[in-house]
């Protein structure tokens, strides 16, 4: 029997954000279609979005809630599509005083990884990331802050077409706050943080952010009760190569792929786009995984796969109203 991953409370003096989750959440099951898409309706900037619950919304000069609810897309009749998963996939979230622990998730017969990549974008190290997942035609999750997109200068521009383009290709960009706080500890600036971070990041990819990573992986009652109003997702993650302390390519790359060879249980792996070891060592762990596929292939074994963000999705329902858009 291989060990489970490693989840154990971290120690003190650790940055709570590289601490890894000490237990496993209740998963979500991802199935059916997003019916995240929007249609123009006439010419000009009129606009009528379906939200991923197919609920029809329209553009709104009221509270950042209100623009948050809005689900824009990349073109006309760009859809956003959720694969059907016969898996549950954990969110790995640190459990809430009291709250008895989900049991562990079973491997459904693959080692399945989902990639996210946190606190960018970057302009060094997002676009290389983006290009490396291009070319293997991979597609992952960046939890973006709003604090780097916010401005006008010529970097924050050129930021925000960064987003632009992860999402032209596939990958989905999550919300991460707009200054990385802990908002457990300052739930005053929760609404502030969290909205107005999703309302930068829809202008900037024309979609609405549906999952979000909490930073430090905090985790409360109030904070889960304002993702839930806000039919965002919380992710956690189970796979920390904690480039912070310095680790090198070479490092993070040999404690990713050992974590990976002797998983039994789907992986969230947490990388930093900024991290330039970390960025350098991404192609190597997706060498590794193809090498393992092959020598699964050859061998036998359990499987690896790479899945992409729908694995987190609620199921989704489309109503006949938000069908109508889509045609
Ligand atoms: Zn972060």
């Amino acid at each position: 029997m291989l060990p489970p991953l490693c989840l154990s409370a971290s120690g003190g003096g650790v940055a709570p954000e590289q601490q890894a989750p000490r237990h496993l959440s209740a998963s979500s099951e991802a199935s059916g279609e997003l019916a995240g898409q929007a249609s123009r309706v006439g010419s000009g900037r009129a606009l009528l979005a379906a939200d991923h619950r197919g609920r029809v919304w329209e553009p709104s000069q009221g509270s950042h809630v209100n623009d948050l609810r809005q689900s824009f897309a990349a073109e006309p009749g760009a859809r956003v599509r959720a694969s059907t998963s016969p898996t549950t996939f954990p969110r790995y979230l640190v459990p809430l005083p009291g709250e008895v622990p989900a049991a562990a998730a079973n491997l459904p017969g693959e080692r399945l990884v989902l990639l996210t990549f946190d606190d960018g974008p970057d302009l060094q190290g997002t676009p290389l990331i983006l290009d490396e997942l291009d070319r293997r035609n991979l597609r992952a999750v960046f939890f973006v802050m709003g604090q780097h997109i916010v401005r006008n200068r010529p970097e924050d521009l050129a930021r925000r077409d960064l987003l632009r383009k992860l999402a032209v290709h596939g990958h989905h960009v999550g919300n991460h706050t707009m200054n990385h706080k802990d908002l457990c500890r300052n739930p005053d600036a929760l609404a502030e943080e969290v909205d107005r971070a999703a309302e930068l990041i829809t202008y900037a990819t024309g979609v609405r952010p549906l999952l979000f990573r909490s930073p430090y992986g905090a985790r409360c009652h109030s904070l889960d009760r304002a993702l839930a109003e806000r039919d965002l997702v919380q992710v956690g993650w189970n796979a920390d190569p904690r480039e912070w302390r310095g680790n090198s390519e070479n490092a993070i790359a040999t404690y990713v792929t050992s974590l990976l060879a002797r998983a039994t249980a789907p992986v969230i792996l947490l990388l930093h786009d900024k991290n330039m070891a970390a960025v350098q060592a991404l192609p190597r762990i997706l060498d590794w995984i193809e090498r393992e596929k092959a020598r699964v292939a050859r061998e036998g074994g359990v499987p690896i796969r790479i899945v992409d963000y729908s694995v987190l999705l609620p199921e989704q329902h489309t109503t006949p109203q938000a069908r109508s858009l889509t045609r």
